[in-house]
């Protein structure tokens, strides 16, 4: 089919929804541009845990726990290289009023709905065996690890437990420990590997440094930049609204400002898994988490109003816009950047609140800048965590995720509506190239999200994974 006649997409946002989408579809005989007033893509709010169960949130059912581990194998069949193949550890306070037995039913569900999803397809086997989904571990098999050496290649899912029994003050932790495969995401990695995989695609078209300030709607079509679409995806992130508003459209979404802390642990142990401390949203005892990255990097988030939540950082659309007002000290921030007292204060509070639990962490310090931003989250509840995409007419779609993990699913929806529309034909549907990302070399991809670390101001030891891509993916 000539350039002429493929039907014209446009994109508004280039961040994990709108790049993965635009590679995505970049596959069929579609011309898609993509629109991001940035420099660079993947460049909004930071990611750094794959969410393959749900398991850092109780409060969800089991259906989303359920629908983020299948949306997170998928993530990571697309994006192997961006994976921090090492898996989290779960802990809950003596402070806090859960049990850890409350847990178990859900992670048996999952173990069998990951057992279920290798059957269907062996592609899928991406977080280890399905008998190793999970462990759990006594206080005595605890105290035991704590006698061995830390291995710098852990093999085992006790390897992977050793500096954490080694580290954890026992006293302030119930027991079992529950060890669960949900890796690491790395930010930096995923802005690389999409820009490197987009760069080689002829029928797409990257605009970065444009910001879309008008649209015009005419019956069939869209005119953005004075350039004819068929079919216009709104990928603007918190931003949505703006372009919903654009074209005289209502939707009820909130958005929401946080922050994470990057920090620096002279420490001997160097490979580690992520650590959840469970705790109530927005209490002093919010859920604390700590994900570690190469070189003694540690990345920190404190789900309290004076560490990753802010006063006031929860906005909702109004019936007049659908689009959430921030209120400007945190668009400022987002701009502008932030006051290094203001990164000293938060960072230093996040040391507190994981050293409560991991005494020796208070000697770290603060690495850098924050990774921070506001995200978007459809309807009016503020728990949702598993959201895909909503359309409103035949030819706009509104990418919502919550979580990168949707993203498929996301592109999935989208194609079908182009199929509807007879621009697709059937036969198209889920029928997704995972080699094109993953066709990037890592090294390629390493140098680069170093790049785009230094660029950004962080320390480079953030482009890379404590543990990298498995052979067999
Ligand atoms: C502190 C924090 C931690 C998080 N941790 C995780 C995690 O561990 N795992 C996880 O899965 N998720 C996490 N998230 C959520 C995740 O960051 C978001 O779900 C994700 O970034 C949303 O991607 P997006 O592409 O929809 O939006 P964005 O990344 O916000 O991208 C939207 C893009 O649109 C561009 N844009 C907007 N308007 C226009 C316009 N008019 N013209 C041109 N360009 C425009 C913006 O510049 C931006 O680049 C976290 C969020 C925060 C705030």
């Amino acid at each position: 089919m000539s350039k002429e006649n493929k039907a014209k997409i446009a994109i508004i946002g280039g961040g994990i929804a709108g790049a993965s989408v635009a590679l995505y579809l970049s596959e069929f005989p579609l011309e898609i541009t993509l629109f991001e007033k940035n420099s660079s893509l993947v460049s909004g709010p930071p990611m750094c845990h794959l969410h393959a169960g749900g398991n850092l949130y109780r409060e969800i059912d089991d259906a989303q726990c359920i629908k983020l581990l299948k949306q997170s194998i998928e993530l990571l069949r697309f994006y192997p290289h961006a994976i921090d193949f090492r898996p989290t550890v779960i802990a809950i306070p003596t402070t806090d009023t859960g049990e850890p037995c409350e847990l178990f039913s859900r992670l048996e569900k999952l173990q069998k709905e990951y057992a279920s999803l290798i059957q269907k397809d062996e592609s899928n086997k991406v977080l280890g065996e399905s008998e190793e989904y999970y462990k759990l571990f006594g206080k005595e098999e605890v105290e035991k690890l704590r006698e061995e050496t830390v291995k710098k290649h852990p093999e085992t899912l006790d390897d992977w437990l050793i500096p954490i029994a080694k580290n954890l003050d026992l006293t302030k932790i119930k027991f079992p420990l529950i060890l669960v495969q949900e890796y690491g995401l790395n930010v930096f990695r995923i802005a690389a590997n999409s820009s490197l995989a987009l760069q080689k695609k002829e029928n797409v078209t990257l605009k970065t440094n444009t910001f879309v300030k008008e649209i015009i709607k005419k019956k069939d079509s869209f005119i953005i930049e004075n350039e004819r679409f068929d079919y216009l995806i709104n990928a603007a992130g918190f931003q949505s609204g703006v372009i919903d508003d654009m074209l005289g459209i209502k939707r009820e979404r909130l958005v929401e400002f946080k922050a994470a802390y990057v920090t620096k642990w002279e420490t001997n142990e160097t490979v580690w898994p992520e650590i959840i401390f469970y705790g109530k949203r927005g209490t002093p005892n919010g859920m604390a988490q700590f994900t570690p990255y190469p070189n003694g990097y540690f990345q920190l988030h404190g789900m309290t109003k004076e560490i990753t939540l802010f006063e006031d950082g929860l906005a909702k659309s109004s019936k007049l816009s659908a689009q959430p007002k921030l209120e400007s000290k945190f668009i400022e921030k987002i701009d502008k950047g932030w006051k290094f007292s203001v990164t000293k204060e938060r960072t230093t509070r996040a040391i507190e609140h994981i050293s409560k639990f991991m005494p020796a962490f208070k000697a770290s310090k603060v690495a850098s800048k924050p990774l921070y931003g506001a995200q978007q989250i459809p309807g009016d509840d503020a728990t949702l965590r598993a959201s895909e995409v909503s359309f409103e007419g035949e030819r706009y779609a509104r990418c919502e995720i919550v979580k990168a993990s949707s993203i498929l699913t996301m592109a999935d929806a989208i194609t079908k509506k182009l199929i509807d529309l007879n621009i697709l034909d059937k036969e198209m549907y889920g029928k997704r190239d995972f080699s094109t990302a993953k066709k990037i070399e890592s090294e390629t991809i390493t140098n680069y999200a170093e790049k785009l670390c230094l660029e950004r101001e962080y320390p480079k030891s953030l482009a890379s994974v404590n543990y990298g891509v498995r052979e067999r993916i």
